[in-house]
């Protein structure tokens, strides 16, 4: 039997679908589920805020991609602006616009999540099949450093000269033409992201999927969801339409990601007595811009594919980071790097010479490290959320000192130039500059930070005291709602957290799947 891809424009009345499950969200974790659960004969509908947009559509252009396919037009930031926030919002969620890297989840983050948040049943040898399976599904292979852009190879070459320890990325991309252009949608359809993988796979299988249709409120009777109702969208304009799409499941899966789920839940009157929203991890980043003689040219090429874990354990009380590189695209480089009219125009200027380190920062894993919340900014239910994540000295610490390390590998790879993200940015000309990083202010909105790995919100754990989600990823108050995204993770991750969802949500598939009526 063959699924369907309705887009809004198609939903020209009020409409109600019955199915097995009903999955909120076509993203990582979305993706993954749907596939799995029709796989094993299930009748699935998935629901897609965003719009379906495919390798057609992907003209390379920042000023078509980040409006159309991130979350709140690629605006979306902490209360305070002072963390601007990536976030996918299109058929396949992040995997459409993601950079490709994939890793496993670290072992010691999984201890910790056992250890620590009581955690069962979820190690490194129950996932391993799993990332097996997605490994080879999803083409997920080394990108040797002989194919490195020279943005990674700087990082490369730095962090040789100063003895560090350094990896490759695994991408998960087939006859990748290394356009550079992840960010914007490939258009060559090499990314093997959800929405030309397991998504049409589900679809021909069966499942039918609603873009442009947003999940606004689960309905609830006693400790089962009845209903999921949704706001079908207008696509050209992404207002709702005024027709309503509603769907009776017998189990109802959300994966809208984090900072979505929680809100999705919170305007459904789901708190888990206080948890829902909380404990949301951002893996806060600073970027260090460092200018070179050589044409780096850091839009063309594989965008990330060089790591560094060097500085990920710094010992307890202090923040670790995971050291890599972002491509460099005018829109994305205008409102990341650092400077104010004539030196940010010179800095623009300067973009082909351009080398930025990223550093994301490992937050949630130590003493007192809650994150940050997600909560609703009114009782109405088109109101935004609200996301706020204090930054304290513990993070400050951390970011000083990530930069004065990024700005002495630049300088060791040869940057005749390094600038940090202040807004009065600390211009470095050689390695006896670094010091100057101790004596710029640091402090919300003086010192740019972003993320792009937003995880947390519904946290998974041992006890419903103290979780969102059991080990099973069950909603703890409700039988039949699962949550199967980045949300349930206890704690950030310390390496991009693609592959941890993608693995979660294979491994996680068998309980949804249990709780339809034991089709396992
Ligand atoms: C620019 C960028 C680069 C990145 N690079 C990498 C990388 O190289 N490697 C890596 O591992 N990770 C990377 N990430 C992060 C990674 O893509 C995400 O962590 C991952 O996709 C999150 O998966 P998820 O299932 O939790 O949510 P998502 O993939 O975000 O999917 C959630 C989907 O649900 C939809 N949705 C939300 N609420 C509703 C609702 N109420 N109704 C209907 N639909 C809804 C959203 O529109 C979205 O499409 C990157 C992210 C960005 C933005
Ligand atoms: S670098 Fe490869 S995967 Fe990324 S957009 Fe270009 S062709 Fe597609």
């Amino acid at each position: 039997m063959s699924g369907r891809i309705f887009t809004g424009d198609e939903l020209t009345e009020d409409r109600v679908v019955t199915c097995d499950v009903c999955v909120v969200g076509s993203g990582a974790g979305g993706g993954v589920l749907a596939h799995e659960l029709v796989r094993r004969g299930l009748d699935v509908v998935m629901l897609e805020e965003g719009g379906y947009r495919t390798r057609r559509d992907f003209d390379l252009k920042e000023a078509t991609a980040y409006p159309a396919m991130y979350q709140e037009l690629a605006n979306r930031a902490t209360d305070d602006l002072a963390i601007s926030i990536l976030q996918g919002r299109t058929v396949g969620g992040g995997t459409t616009v993601n950079w490709c890297a994939s890793f496993r989840t670290p072992p010691e983050i999984l201890q910790r999540w056992r250890d620590v948040h009581g955690v069962k049943g979820l190690d490194e040898a129950t996932l391993a099949p799993h990332w097996d399976w997605l490994e080879e599904r999803l083409h997920i292979r080394d990108w040797p450093i002989e194919r490195a852009n020279r943005n990674n190879q700087l990082l490369w070459e730095g962090l040789g000269k100063l003895g560090y320890s350094r990896g490759t990325v695994k991408r998960n991309v087939k006859a990748c033409a290394a356009l550079g252009a992840c960010g914007l949608g490939c258009p060559t359809d090499a990314k093997q992201s959800m929405l030309v993988t397991l998504i049409p796979d589900a679809v021909e299988q069966g499942m039918r999927l609603f873009a442009n249709v947003s999940a606004r409120k689960l309905e609830l009777e006693g400790m089962r969801v009845t209903a999921v109702h949704a706001d079908v969208l207008d696509p050209r304009t992404d207002r709702p339409s005024g027709r309503r799409l509603t769907v009776k499941a017998k189990v109802t899966a959300v994966c809208g990601g984090a900072i979505n789920s929680p809100a999705l839940l919170l305007r459904s009157g789901l708190t888990a007595r206080g948890r829902v929203g909380k404990r949301l991890f951002l893996h806060p980043v600073v970027v260090s811009t460092g200018r070179f003689r050589e044409r780096v040219e850091a839009f063309y090429g594989a965008p990330l594919t060089v790591y560094s874990r060097e500085f990920i354990d710094r010992g307890p009380g202090k923040l670790g980071w995971l050291l890599e590189v972002p491509p460099i695209h005018p829109v994305l480089a205008s409102v990341t790097m650092p400077g104010f009219g004539a030196a940010h125009q010179e800095m623009m200027e300067q973009l082909p010479y351009a080398n930025a380190l990223i550093s994301i920062t490992l937050d949630g894993v130590q003493p007192g490290d809650e994150g940050g919340t997600v909560a609703l900014r009114g009782e109405r239910e088109y109101s935004r959320v609200k996301v706020e994540y204090p930054l304290t000295d513990f993070h400050w610490e951390g970011f000083r000192e990530a930069l004065k390390v990024s700005a002495r590998l630049q300088f060791a790879a040869g940057a005749e130039q390094v600038l940090s993200p202040h807004s009065s940015p600390v211009v470095m000309r050689s390695e006896q500059d670094v010091g100057l990083l101790d004596r710029a202010p640091y402090a919300p909105l003086l010192c740019r930070v972003a993320s792009a790995h937003q995880m947390g919100g519904c946290a998974m754990g041992g006890s419903a005291k103290t979780s969102v989600v059991d080990s099973t990823l069950r909603y703890w108050d409700a039988d039949n709602l699962f949550v199967v995204d980045g949300s349930v993770f206890p704690t950030a991750l310390g390496v991009n957290p693609m592959e941890t969802i993608l693995g979660l949500a294979h491994w996680g598939s068998q309980h949804v799947a249990a709780a339809v009526g034991g089709r396992v």
